[in-house]
């Protein structure tokens, strides 16, 4: 982005009907305080302790979705698409994302996020933080590449690191078949306790 960018290059306030606009897609958006993803994370993981973050990367998963979507009516080529997303990111204020890899068939994609807003003003932490953002990019490179991804958080800026960086790699077919093991241990990784509290086994919290 070039240093005459603005915001209104990318969103149009009419403020007679309390509506902002993306310049692309002519859909509505909003803005939301960045305060509110810490107090979100917080209350979600006090109430559900490992499934907290779960419920943060579920709540990013159709946002992510969405936003490929509607981009997707207007840029058909997903290497445009994908730097059109990582600027919009920037305009949008979630920070300044860059995507390398393979954007043409999205097999493996590094998504990096300096200054960004999911883990801005958290305290130190031992685990990734931004799983509203994993989920989004897990939404985003599922749609435009048309194949489900495995996404992590590889590094976060709430563990000290000097940026949060995703990693999306393309699963293959038997991986995401619902009997394989990656894909069990994906959706039940987060459940673990809950699972082996049903069973009836003891297990240490961590
Ligand atoms: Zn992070």
């Amino acid at each position: 982005m070039g240093e005459l960018t603005k915001l209104t290059d990318f969103y149009r306030l009419d403020y007679r009907i309390g509506a902002v606009f993306n310049e692309v897609t002519e859909g509505r958006v909003q803005l939301i305080p960045a305060g509110a993803w810490k107090v979100l994370r917080a209350r979600l993981v006090h109430d559900f302790e490992e499934r907290g973050p779960r419920a943060m990367f579920e709540l990013g998963l159709p946002l992510g979705s969405s936003f490929a979507d509607e981009l997707m009516q207007h840029i058909s080529d997903p290497v445009v698409l994908m730097r059109r997303l990582t600027d919009m990111a920037a305009a949008a204020g979630w920070g300044i994302f860059s995507v390398v890899g393979d954007l043409q068939y999205g097999s493996q994609l590094t998504v990096t996020a300096a200054n960004c807003v999911f883990c801005e003003n958290q305290e130190m932490s031992t685990s990734p933080q931004c799983d509203f953002l994993v989920g989004t990019v897990k939404g985003i490179v599922d749609r435009v590449y048309g194949a489900p991804h495995e996404v992590w958080e590889e590094s976060c800026a709430a563990m000290g690191d000097s940026a949060c960086q995703t990693i999306a790699e393309e699963s293959t077919e038997e991986l995401m078949s619902p009997d394989s093991p990656a894909i069990r241990s994906l959706v039940n990784a987060p459940l673990g306790v809950a699972v082996a509290k049903s069973l009836g086994v003891a297990v240490a919290k961590s």
